[in-house]
């Protein structure tokens, strides 16, 4: 099966992006969790958090630092928002290509579920 996000970054499969540059693609969640729920991916593929190594560093901090500006540009940074790295089954970890969620809004339950 190819991976889902990796036929989003070639067009194969459609979404609503919002962002994209040379390294990192935004679009929206296909079942919002909230008024504002984006994912951010690297275009290039990395299964999971466990697999990143200090070559990836540069594009986690891309996909940190591109969520807060877009958290201002969507107008939830001073409301407050949430970034979110699921890894493995018991964070519910379900599309295996890394994923950087941005969670805004409405006010966000802390512990999570
Ligand atoms: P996670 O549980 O962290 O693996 O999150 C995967 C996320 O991908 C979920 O929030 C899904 O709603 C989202 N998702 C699954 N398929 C699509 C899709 N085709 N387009 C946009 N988001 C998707
Ligand atoms: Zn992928």
């Amino acid at each position: 099966m190819p991976c889902l996000f990796c036929e989003i970054v070639a067009g194969r499969i459609p979404a609503k992006r919002v962002h994209e540059d040379e390294t990192l693609l935004a679009f929206h969640d296909i079942n919002p969790q909230g008024p504002t729920h984006l994912l951010l991916i690297p275009k290039r593929h990395i299964t999971s958090l466990a697999d990143l190594t200090p070559d990836d560093d540069p594009v986690v901090g891309q996909l940190v630092r591109k969520a807060t500006d877009l958290a201002e540009v969507l107008g939830i940074q001073e409301s407050g928002f949430r970034l979110v790295f699921n890894c493995g089954p018991d964070a519910g970890y379900s599309v295996f290509h890394v994923h950087l969620h941005l969670l805004g809004g409405r006010a966000l339950g802390w512990p999570p579920g």
